[in-house]
């Protein structure tokens, strides 16, 4: 698994102030991605065990964080050492976490190696970015089509609307 970019304070991704974290490797190519960088899995840099705790520290000295983002690229594009990280750090920070994909909630619910990381996100915002649905006056998300989840026990409990 590889790291592409942190951003230690962002607003841009979620709600509150969050610490984002920018996965390497996407399959889903939308058409004008923000960041088609990001879809080779080997961009930026191995995510080491150390960048991981150094990351972690990080959180738990900065008390003005909301929460964290874990995006890219898609973070399941490898769903076992998605599992593991995201595991990690509800487990070593205790702070809400968003996750974007470019899987709907429903296709994640259909794959045994993905559902099982649901119950760690709290927030799902889902779906590939569809060009022709692009809005500028929507919150967090590109197009229209991605959707706000509040999720619970891996469940949604609803869809957060602007
Ligand atoms: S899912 Fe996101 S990162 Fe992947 S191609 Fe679509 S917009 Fe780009």
């Amino acid at each position: 698994m590889h790291l592409l970019q942190t951003y230690p304070e962002t607003i841009a991704d979620g709600e509150g102030i969050r610490y984002a974290i920018y996965l390497s490797g996407c399959i889903h190519h939308c058409k004008n991605c923000h960041n088609p960088n990001s879809w080779n899995p080997k961009a930026g840099v191995p995510l080491t065990d150390d960048i991981i705790s150094n990351i972690i520290k990080d959180i738990n000295n900065n008390p003005l964080l909301d929460g964290i983002t874990f995006s890219g690229g898609d973070p399941f594009y490898h769903p076992a050492d998605f599992f593991k990280l995201i595991k990690r750090f509800k487990e070593e920070t205790g702070l809400s976490i968003w996750c974007y994909t470019g899987y709907t909630f429903e296709e994640l619910k259909e794959n045994p190696s993905m559902k099982i990381i649901l119950p760690y996100i709290d927030v799902l915002v889902d779906g590939k970015y569809i060009d022709s649905l692009h809005s500028p006056f929507i919150s967090f998300r590109g197009s229209t089509n991605q959707r706000i989840l509040k999720l619970k026990k891996g469940e949604v409990l609803k869809e957060i609307t602007d």
